[in-house]
């Protein structure tokens, strides 16, 4: 395998598999660059994902007959399959992760094996076999909760779900393994993020989903949790472009630029699939549940020249179309 490959964790899920569906040239998240292809043109990309509940491989349907693409199913924290695939790799892509706080209020341990053993296990094999670069995908969430302003990426880290501290902790550990050991890791902390192939556990889909079932939605507490929304073809492209000309041992934050309370998105939501408020239910609110995330992206803006393109109507619309469109795709979810 050329020494230009790329190892892609997690690619089952929903972001991951919108990062190489568009890599190899059949998603909408950037134009690929192929700088990493070699004479055949796309970058060889090597999938590995253990296939939980969110893994789902009709997600790599459009490039799994790609000659470029190999899908191993396996768990980042078994370090003799990762030592043996990251000897063919130059770049690693860690999107493998337990992604909901709900689940992690519930239950921690896959949390903390996943996200913070899975990825220093990663690091440690990336760090042998001589990797190029390590970029590790994580979130805003990592820095908590703040009532005005926005977030730098020098903030301090204070994460208050258990899904939020595992991440916190991986990002941690990665960047000491870059001022320790050399190894160029490069870290992006996006916003909340939607569009089509989410799996409906997740606010929109959910909402969505259950909107087109007929079903009542849960709205958390009084519904003025703020989060900023960012499409997923917007975050696809800032990780290529930290990857790619992004500087070693940094932090960039992604930020959708669109800020909403739950009860914005719900009211928006509702009009987008012909419901009304009746189809709301108040339930209580979340544990630990952080009031308001704001990220200052003038780093990723100065240093990258990123911003994010899709206009968050126009993302919505096409996300909610989508899920109209697909049932068969999240029906098996339920
Ligand atoms: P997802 O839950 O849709 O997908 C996660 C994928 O990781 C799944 O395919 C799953 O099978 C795989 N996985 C889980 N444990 C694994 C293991 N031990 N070994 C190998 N594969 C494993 O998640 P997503 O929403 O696509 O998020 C991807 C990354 O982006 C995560 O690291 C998450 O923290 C981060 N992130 C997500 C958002 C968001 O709004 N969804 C925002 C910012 C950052």
């Amino acid at each position: 395998m050329t020494a230009e490959a790329i190892l892609v964790t997690g690619a089952a899920g929903f972001i991951g598999s919108h990062y190489v569906r568009t890599l190899l040239g059949a998603g909408s998240g950037f134009e690929p660059s192929f700088e990493s292809g070699g004479a055949a043109g796309a970058p060889r990309v090597t999938v590995l994902d253990k296939m939980t509940y969110a893994g789902n491989p009709a997600n790599l349907a459009a490039v799994r007959d790609h000659p470029a693409c190999t899908v191993v199913t396996g768990d980042i924290c078994d370090a003799g399959l990762v030592e043996e695939l990251m000897g063919h790799h130059r770049y690693v892509v860690n999107f493998a992760a337990e992604s909901h706080v709900d689940r992690s209020i519930a239950g921690a341990g896959d949390f903390m094996t996943t996200n913070v053993l899975g990825t220093h296990t990663l690091l440690d094999a990336a760090l042998r076999a001589g990797v190029r670069t390590f970029v590790q995908v994580s979130t805003d969430e990592v820095y908590g909760s703040l009532a005005a302003g926005s977030w730098t990426e020098t903030a301090p880290l204070l994460p208050n779900s258990p899904y939020a501290a595992s991440k916190a902790a991986a990002d941690l550990i990665a960047l000491a393994c870059h001022r320790t050991h050399g190894l160029d890791v490069r870290i992006t902390r996006c916003s909340n993020t939607y569009g089509h192939h989410q799996y409906p556990e997740k606010l929109i889909p959910l909402f969505v989903t259950r909107l087109l079932r007929g079903l009542k939605v849960p709205l958390y507490g009084d519904g003025l949790n703020v989060r900023e929304w960012l499409h997923v073809d917007d975050h696809v492209r800032a990780i290529e472009l930290v990857r790619t000309a992004g500087r070693p041992g940094e932090v960039y934050n992604v930020g959708g630029g669109t800020e909403l309370t739950n009860r914005e998105l719900t009211g928006r939501l509702l009009a987008a699939c012909g419901a009304g408020w009746e189809m709301v239910e108040q339930v209580a609110d979340r544990k630990g549940h952080d009031r308001r995330y704001s990220l200052d992206c003038t780093k990723i803006r100065q240093e990258l020249g990123y911003r994010p393109r899709t206009d968050f109507a126009t993302g919505l619309a096409e996300t909610v179309a989508w899920y109209r469109d697909n049932r068969h795709w999240w029906e098996r979810a339920w």
